[in-house]
Formats: structure tokens, sequence, C-alpha cells
């Protein structure tokens, strides 16, 4: 089984305050994320190694967007998200439903993790 086979998977968009390296000025940005929430149970036919890497798994966010474009109509340029890191683990009593304010727990990404986290 793929590590996708592991979560279900949709793009979310979080509000996010960001500042303009150019204009210096703050708005709050929908940066899109791609969520991936464990799945409860995993099908009949996994294996045994297929069970143990779920039982490690994790419910994480993938940012999808590395630049936006500043808001300020005077600016208009475009400019890294390079302080908002690029992956963010969910705790699972903590699920985030759209449009929830609440910040899911930071969870620092740890080891190799980010080896599976590569876009496909
Ligand atoms: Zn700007």
């Amino acid at each position: 089984m793929r590590e996708s086979d592991f979560f279900d998977e949709k793009d979310v968009r979080k509000p996010t305050s960001l500042t303009c390296p150019f204009c210096g000025l703050t708005f709050q940005y929908a940066v899109r994320w791609r969520q991936r929430l464990k799945k409860r149970y995993l099908p009949g036919s996994a294996s045994s190694e297929d069970r143990r890497r779920f039982s490690k798994a994790q419910s994480y966010l993938v940012r999808i967007d590395d630049m936006v474009g500043c808001q300020n109509g005077r600016c208009r340029r475009r400019f890294e998200i390079a302080s908002f890191q690029t992956v963010v683990f969910l705790s699972e009593s903590e699920p985030v439903p759209d449009g929830n304010r609440k910040q899911p727990s930071r969870t620092p990404a740890r080891r190799n993790r980010n080896r599976n986290h590569r876009r496909r």
C-alpha cells in the first residue's frame, strides 16, 4: 500500500497573516494546504507491514502555496511564505474542520518524515 492509502486527502485554505517584505504591510491570505487525515481503518487486504506503518502514521497538513501576491494595490509583488512551516502534524483528537479558527497543534517535524511528503 502507498502512504496515500492511509489518508483521506483534501485541499483546504487557512487564513494566515503574512507581511510583505517589499512594502511591509500585513494582510490575511488564504493559504492553500493539502490536508491528509488518517483513516480510521485500513482495508482488510493490508499486510502486517502496512499495519505497522499505519499505526505510526499521523494526520498532517502540507503547505501547497509557496508564494502569495501582495494585496496592497500599490505593491502587488509576489513574495515567498518563508517564515511559515510547510508541514503541520495534527493530533488525532484535534481534526481541523473547514472554517475552524483553532490552530492545529504544532508538533515539529522530526527525523526524516519529510522524505514521504514530496509532491507526486
Ligand atoms: Zn507588498
